[in-house]
């Protein structure tokens, strides 16, 4: 085995994290998302791939000695670990490291939509309540709320907990019912959305949940509803939200996650009753650290022979945990 294994970082990538990489390893960047301006004889000695978001699957296939993809950030849809699978290549993300950071975005995104503290900061701001007096009273208050959560994971249990200091009650939809909480559980959806008056997501991306989040579930939300949404945009049927958000179907939106970023619909951009975040959740110079440590110790363990820190489980259950 090399001393120094060929990385290529694929697409955009945290500076800390690429600086990480270039102590431990030969990293070859490519900002461009593609794999041009490098020769054929380059791409047969990539063992690693670093990557922040999608990885396509052609570009895995196009590097024959490919052993192991480290994913910048826990959410992994980007990348299609059954198909490195299938290619004997291991994949790694990078759970728990954010899950405190991305928590507290979601609780801050909750006090934004519900209270609308950034048309109130605006408000200060702009002179406007010199000019015309108090910022109007809010629609909507957290007294007495109940907040459903689909995706109760790591990052879903760190946000309940800090909701339940709040004093709201908390239930949750998960594909199995946890047996380590005692938070109601609802089977469907759509029966959690019936049940609460913020419903929350921090569920993964990828096929599962595409769009799970449809029109159904938002009228089951109702017209005093609140959706909030941490998780991935193409869990919300966007088109659908914007109608319920425009017609009164639900009541307001906080949203750190888009179908199709970084677009946002002219349409969402415009409405008054919704909170939009650039996917800022983890985005702390911190956290990220963290991610970026976390991704390069993976690489460092699989090249010494070492077991895994955070394989997903994909790869866990194929048995690719270390290198052989
Ligand atoms: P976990 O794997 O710990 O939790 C995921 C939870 O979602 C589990 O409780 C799981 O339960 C549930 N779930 C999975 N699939 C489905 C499904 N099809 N329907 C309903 N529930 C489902 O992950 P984390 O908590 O660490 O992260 C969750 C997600 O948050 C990430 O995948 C990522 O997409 C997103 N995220 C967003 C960030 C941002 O910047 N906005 C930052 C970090 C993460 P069960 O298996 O029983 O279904």
């Amino acid at each position: 085995a090399s001393p120094s294994p060929l990385v290529l970082v694929f697409g955009p990538y945290n500076g800390d994290g690429l600086a990480e990489l270039e102590r431990r390893f030969t990293v070859r960047h490519q900002k461009s998302r593609t794999l041009e301006g490098l020769s054929e004889a380059e791409r047969a000695e990539v063992k690693a791939v670093a990557v922040a978001g999608h990885l396509p699957n052609e570009t895995m296939d196009a590097l024959p000695a490919l052993e192991i993809v480290g994913h910048f950030g826990v959410g992994y849809d980007g990348v299609d670990a059954a198909h490195a699978a299938e290619r004997g290549v291991a994949v790694t993300n990078t759970p728990d490291v954010l899950t405190e950071e991305v928590a507290d975005t979601a609780v801050a995104l909750v006090l934004m939509t519900v209270r609308e503290l950034h048309h109130a900061e605006s408000h200060a701001r702009s002179g406007e309540w010199e000019r015309s007096g108090p910022y109007p009273l809010t629609r909507f208050s957290l007294r007495n709320k109940e907040v459903g959560i689909m995706g109760l994971g790591r990052i879903g249990l760190a946000i309940a907990h800090r909701l339940e200091a709040f004093g709201v009650k908390i239930r949750y939809h998960n594909r199995s019912e946890r047996s380590d909480v005692a938070y109601p559980y609802d089977a469907s959806l759509e029966a959690l959305a019936e049940q609460s008056d913020i419903l929350l997501i921090a569920a993964p991306g990828g096929p599962a949940t595409e769009k799970a989040v449809n029109a159904d579930v938002l009228a089951a939300l109702g017209n005093e509803g609140i959706l909030i949404n941490i998780g991935r945009g193409t869990t919300v049927d966007e088109p659908a939200l914007i109608e319920a958000l425009e017609q009164g179907t639900i009541a307001a939106a906080g949203l750190d996650v888009f179908a199709d970023e970084p677009r946002i619909p002219e349409r969402l951009r415009a409405l008054r009753n919704t909170v939009l975040l650039p996917h800022v959740a983890s985005a702390s110079r911190d956290t990220r650290i963290l991610m970026g440590n976390l991704v390069a110790d993976n690489l460092s363990r699989w090249f010494a022979g070492e077991r895994l820190e955070t394989p997903v489980p994909e790869s866990e259950k194929a048995g690719l945990t270390r290198r052989q």
